[in-house]
């Protein structure tokens, strides 16, 4: 396969703290031999174990960021053994444009794995981890929320792995994060996302949905900033004691987990995140927008447990995923 394009403007593998670039040669009508530079830090101290962190894989979720920022700035060599990788905005363009797809080639980085090094921008993107910096990581943090159109209770999670033992690495890593809530996640569209990419390479592999609505409070941060110091100090890396709080443990067995709209409309929430409900509640209504006297149309939950996930604009389109109930487990 082609070499890929992206080249670090610093050492990956020197010892020290180092803050540059991933650069990506862009060329366009703006600029002939311009480039897409997508922030990075490299934290070494020795031989250990190697983590890489990720946010804003889609760019309109931002408690990834905003600790990622902060742990760069804090993070020093000797608070650690092995190394730390930092890309705070994975998906470059798409965060800078504030859109979960990327501006230049409208392509979802999540669906872009494994990508190509002669591909579009996102592709190449995806190629460079894939082939990179995954191969590097022992552990791998990939921080998500629900962007505009979505809004979760605050969760780590992790998948059902066909290997049990990579899988119950990856639930202690996601224990040692310690978010409010800890889900065992059924992707409903895993094909070309990170992290399966991430997990058919065998590492060790964290995600998280801690808020949404394309914007972060001072809690979902503090959640991503406790956890992301707590899985670096599991992982064997950081010096230091974990801070642990209670979780409750959710799964989403299969795929009557989800309530989608079957029309258009506008949305009112009947039950609110982390409400209790029951199978055949009616988790939200859809009003018509374009006359009175209709009634709403009621949108079941298929089973027993807690809401997870909401639609978070007033207005829904047929398709739209209304709710997502998690199981207690
Ligand atoms: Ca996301």
């Amino acid at each position: 396969m082609k070499p890929n394009p992206i080249q670090p403007t610093i050492s990956l593998d020197d010892d020290g703290k180092r803050h540059g670039f991933l650069r990506l040669p862009y060329s366009r009508d703006d600029s002939a031999w311009g480039s897409v530079m997508i922030p990075i830090t490299v934290i070494r101290n020795g031989d250990g174990p190697t983590a890489l962190l990720t946010g804003a894989n889609h760019g309109d979720e931002y408690e990834g960021p905003v600790a990622l920022q902060e742990l760069a700035v804090t993070l020093e060599p000797e608070d650690i053994k092995g190394r730390v990788i930092i890309v705070p905005a994975f998906n470059y363009p798409a965060f800078r444009a504030a859109t979960r797809t990327s501006p230049i080639d409208a392509r979802n980085l999540n669906r872009a794995f494994p990508g190509r090094p002669d591909g579009t921008v996102t592709e190449k993107i995806a190629d460079y981890f894939h082939r990179t910096l995954v191969p590097m990581a022992d552990i791998v943090l990939d921080f998500h929320s629900g962007g505009k159109t979505l809004d979760f209770i605050p969760f780590a999670a992790v998948h059902v792995l066909e290997d049990k033992v990579q899988e119950a690495a990856c639930i202690a890593a996601m224990a040692a994060f310690n978010a409010p809530y800890s889900v065992m996640l059924l992707e409903i569209d895993n094909v070309g996302m990170y992290d399966t990419a991430v997990e058919e390479q065998g590492k060790v592999f964290v995600s998280t949905e801690l808020g949404g609505g394309g914007t972060a409070t001072a809690r979902s941060i503090g959640i991503a900033k406790k956890g992301v110091r707590n899985l670096l100090i599991h992982a064997g890396i950081l010096k230091g004691k974990m801070e642990i709080g209670p979780t409750v443990n959710l799964g989403q067995p299969d795929g009557d987990c989800f309530t989608f709209a079957e029309s258009d409309g506008l949305i009112e929430p009947v039950k609110d995140l982390g409400d209790p409900v029951k199978r055949g509640d009616v988790v939200a209504r859809i009003w018509p927008v374009d006359r009175t006297g209709i009634h709403p149309i009621d949108c079941h939950a298929h089973i027993d447990g807690i809401m997870t996930t909401r639609h978070f604009p007033g207005l829904v389109k047929v398709g739209d995923c209304v709710a997502v109930v998690s199981l207690e487990l």
